[in-house]
C-alpha cells in the first residue's frame, strides 16, 4: 500500500493520519498529542490526575504515610542533639524543661525510650508507605495497560495499518512499565526530598536565621541546576522513547517476516538494521546519561559549601555563646541530612523524566480517535441485501480510489468483483466491512446505512475471510469456534465439513485438538483459508465476504475451495473478490472493476460472450482467445 502525501493545505495536521483511513470528506478529529486547551492541563502528571479520579484517595493516603515516615526519619538527629544537650547542660537541658526530669541519667533513659518509639514508628510507616505506593503503581500499570489496549482495539484499521505493530507494542508495554517504575519508588523519593527541605528548614529557622540563610544558600543553586538539567534531559528522553519504539517496531516486523529474511539470505542486512536502531538507542541513552551523570558532582559542590558554612559559622557562634552545643550538633547533622539526599535528585529526576516521556506517549495514544464510529441501530434479522449508491472513497487526503460506484447484491446471491491489481477491490471490501467510510454515497445493508448500525448489527452479520487467513494460538477447534466460543464440537465439525476442511483436519495428529500455533504455521495456505471459511460460516452470517487468496494453490486445493464456496454461499449473500476467474464462474453476477470504476457487469457467460475487459482477462488466464464465447 502506498502513502499519499499530505497536501500543504492540511499541513497543520499531524503526520499520524496521512497514510490512514478512507475519509468521509469531513474534517477528522486531529490526532497525536492535542494542543492543550484552556481546561486541559498540559503537564502529563496533571493530566493523569484529572483523568484518573479513582486513584486520588490512594495517592493522598500514600502521601500522608510518606510524610509521617519522613517526620520520624528526621527525629534521630534531633534526639542526638538533645542527648548532647543533656550531657552539656544537665538540669537546664531542653529535655529537662520539656519532661520535668532533672537527673541526667533519667533524661537519657527517656530519650532512649522516645528513640525506640520513633524507630518502631518509622519502620511501620516505611512499610505502609512502600506498600501503598507499590500497590498503587501495580494497579495503575494494570489498569492503564488494559485501557490502552482496549483503546487501541477500538481504533480504525487504517490507523493500525499505518503504524508498525511494534510501535504500539512499545507504548502498551514499555511506556506503561516506565510509569509504574516511577510510581513505585520515584514519587515517594521526590516527596521525601521536598519534605526534607521543609523539615530541616524548620529546625534551622527555629535555631538561627543567619545559619538558615547560609546553609540554604546552595539550594537555589541546586534548584536552578536541576531545572537546567531537566530541560536538557527532557528532549533526550523523548528521543530514547522514540528509539525504543523503533527497535520494537523493527523487531516485531522482522520476527514476523523471518521466512522472507531467510529466503533472501538477508540475515546480515537485517542484523545491520537492528544494529543501527539499537545503536541509535544506545547513543540517545548515552547522551541522556551524560547529562544526568554530570548532575551529582554539581550537587556535591553545593553541599560542600553549605556544610562548610554551618560547620565553621555555627562553631564560631557556639564558641561565642550565641548557639547551644546541642543545637550546633543538630545543625551539623541536619546539613548532612538536608543536602546529601539531594544527590539522589539526579536519579529521581531521571526516573521522572523517563516516566513523563512515556506518559506523554501514552496520553497521545489515548487521544487518538477512531473516525469510524458505530451507529445505534441493531436490526433483529437481516436478509443480507447489500447496496452501494454513488460511492466514492479514497485514503486520507489522497485522491479518490473508488469513483461513484453503484452496486446491488440482492439477498442470497453470490456476486464477485474482479479486476486488475490496484483497481480498488480491497478498498471496496473495506467499505463493506466498514473498516472505513465512503467519502460520498452510501453503503447499505437491508436498506440501512452501515453508519447507522452498531458493530454487532453490522459485523455480527458478516462472515469475513481475509486473504491472509489468520489463525490464533490454540487448537483447530478453538480457531473454528472463534466467532462463537460456545459452539459444540458437532457444530464445529459441521462447519469444517461445509468448508471442506474436515478431511485434512481428520488426518492431523490430534484432529480438532491439534495445536495450530500462533500463525498456523503447520498448515498450508489453502488449509488455513478453509479453516477461516469454517470459522466464518460457524457464525451463520447473513453475508459472507471473501477475499480470495492470491497465492497459487494446487488444483486439488482450488477444487476443494471451490466446492466449499459453493456449499457455504448457498442461500447466503456472498461478495467475493477474486483474482482467479475460475473461482467466480458460477457467481450470479460478476462486477468488473477497473481504476475505481465498474466497467462491466454480468454473468460469466454474458461477459465472455462479448468483447471487453472480462473477456480479455479470461483469455489471459485460460489461454483461450477472447471473443470466442467459450466458457
Ligand atoms: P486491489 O485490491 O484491486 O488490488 P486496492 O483496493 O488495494 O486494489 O487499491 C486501490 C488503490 O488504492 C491503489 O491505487 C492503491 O495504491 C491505493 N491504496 C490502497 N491502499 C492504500 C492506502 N493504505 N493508502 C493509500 N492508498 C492506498
Amino acid at each position: 500500500m502506498t502513502t499519499t502525501p499530505t497536501p500543504p493545505t492540511r499541513s497543520t495536521r499531524t503526520r499520524t493520519t496521512t497514510s490512514g483511513p478512507l475519509t468521509t470528506g469531513t474534517e477528522p478529529t486531529p490526532r497525536g498529542a492535542p494542543a492543550p486547551g484552556p481546561t486541559t492541563p498540559s503537564h502529563p502528571l496533571a493530566q493523569l490526575w484529572v483523568r484518573y479520579r479513582e486513584y486520588r484517595t490512594r495517592v493522598l493516603l500514600a502521601f500522608v504515610l510518606s510524610t509521617v515516615r519522613k517526620v520520624m526519619d528526621v527525629m534521630p538527629e534531633l534526639l542526638i542533639g538533645a542527648a548532647i544537650d543533656v550531657v552539656v547542660r544537665g538540669s537546664d537541658s531542653f529535655v529537662a524543661g520539656l519532661l520535668g526530669v532533672s537527673d541526667r541519667r533519667d533524661q537519657l533513659v527517656w530519650l532512649a525510650v522516645i528513640n525506640a518509639v520513633v524507630w518502631v514508628l518509622e519502620s511501620t510507616f516505611d512499610y505502609l508507605a512502600a506498600l501503598t505506593w507499590r500497590n498503587l503503581a501495580q494497579q495503575v500499570e494494570h489498569d492503564l495497560r488494559l485501557e490502552v489496549y482496549a483503546h487501541v482495539q477500538g481504533l480504525d484499521m487504517a490507523w493500525h495499518e499505518s503504524r508498525a505493530t511494534g510501535t504500539t507494542l512499545a507504548v502498551v508495554n514499555d511506556d506503561v512499565n516506565q510509569l509504574e517504575r516511577f510510581l513505585d519508588t520515584g514519587v515517594d523519593k521526590l516527596w521525601a526530598l521536598a519534605l526534607n527541605i521543609v523539615l530541616v528548614g524548620a529546625v534551622f529557622a527555629a535555631s538561627s536565621w543567619t545559619l538558615t540563610l547560609l546553609a540554604f544558600l546552595p539550594i537555589p543553586v541546586i534548584v536552578v541546576g536541576s531545572m537546567w538539567f531537566q530541560r536538557r534531559l527532557q528532549p533526550r528522553y523523548a528521543l530514547v522513547r522514540t528509539a525504543v519504539s523503533r527497535i520494537s517496531g523493527l523487531l516485531s516486523a522482522n520476527l514476523g517476516g523471518m521466512a522472507t529474511i531467510k529466503s533472501f539470505t538477508a540475515e546480515g542486512r537485517e542484523l545491520e538494521r537492528v544494529r543501527a536502531v539499537s545503536e541509535d538507542y544506545r547513543v540517545a541513552n548515552a547522551e541522556a546519561i551524560r547529562a544526568s551523570a554530570a548532575f551529582v558532582p554539581l550537587i556535591r559542590m553545593a553541599i560542600l559549601a553549605g556544610f562548610t558554612t554551618t560547620l565553621l559559622l555555627g562553631g564560631w557562634m557556639t564558641l561565642d555563646g550565641r548557639l547551644e552545643v546541642g543545637l550546633y550538633s543538630v545543625l551539623v547533622f541536619m546539613t548532612q541530612r538536608l543536602l546529601w539526599p539531594l544527590t539522589s535528585v539526579g536519579e529521581v529526576l531521571d526516573l521522572y523524566q523517563r516516566a513523563m516521556a512515556s506518559v506523554r506517549r501514552i496520553l497521545a495514544l489515548l487521544d487518538e480517535r477512531p473516525l469510524t464510529l458505530p451507529g445505534s441501530h441493531e436490526p433483529a434479522a437481516v436478509s443480507g441485501r447489500l447496496e452501494l449508491r454513488g460511492v466514492s472513497a479514497g485514503y486520507a487526503e489522497g485522491p479518490a480510489v473508488l469513483h461513484e460506484l453503484s452496486m446491488l447484491v440482492p439477498a442470497g446471491e453470490v456476486h464477485a468483483v474482479v479486476g486488475p491489481t490496484g483497481a480498488g477491490k480491497s478498498t471496496l471490501l473495506r467499505l463493506l466491512l466498514r473498516f472505513a467510510d465512503p467519502r460520498e454515497g452510501q453503503v447499505t445493508l437491508d436498506g440501512t446505512d452501515l453508519r447507522d448500525l452498531t458493530w454487532e448489527g453490522l459485523r455480527g452479520r458478516l462472515g469475513y475471510v481475509a486473504q491472509d487467513a489468520f489463525l490464533f494460538e490454540g487448537s483447530v477447534a478453538d480457531n473454528v469456534a472463534y466467532g462463537r466460543p460456545d459452539a459444540s464440537r458437532e457444530e464445529v465439525v459441521r462447519a469444517a465439513e461445509q468448508a471442506q476442511a474436515a478431511e485434512f483436519v481428520d488426518r492431523m495428529p490430534d484432529g480438532y485438538d491439534t495445536h495450530v500455533g500462533e500463525r498456523g504455521v503447520t498448515l498450508s495456505g489453502g488449509q488455513r483459508q478453509r479453516l477461516a471459511l469454517a470459522r466464518a460460516i460457524l457464525r451463520d452470517p447473513a453475508v459472507l465476504i471473501l477475499d480470495e487468496a492470491t497465492s497459487a494453490v494446487d488444483n486439488e486445493t482450488e477444487a476443494a475451495i471451490q466446492r466449499s464456496l459453493e456449499e457455504v454461499s448457498r442461500g447466503r449473500t456472498t461478495v467475493m473478490v477474486a483474482h482467479r476467474l475460475s473461482t467466480v464462474r458460477h457467481a450470479d453476477r460478476i462486477w468488473v472493476l477497473d481504476r475505481g470504476r465498474f466497467v462491466d457487469a454480468g454473468t460469466h457467460d454474458e461477459l465472455t460472450a462479448r468483447p471487453g475487459p472480462y473477456a480479455d482477462l479470461w483469455a489471459v488466464q485460460t489461454g483461450v482467445p477472447s471473443g470466442t464465447g467459450v466458457a
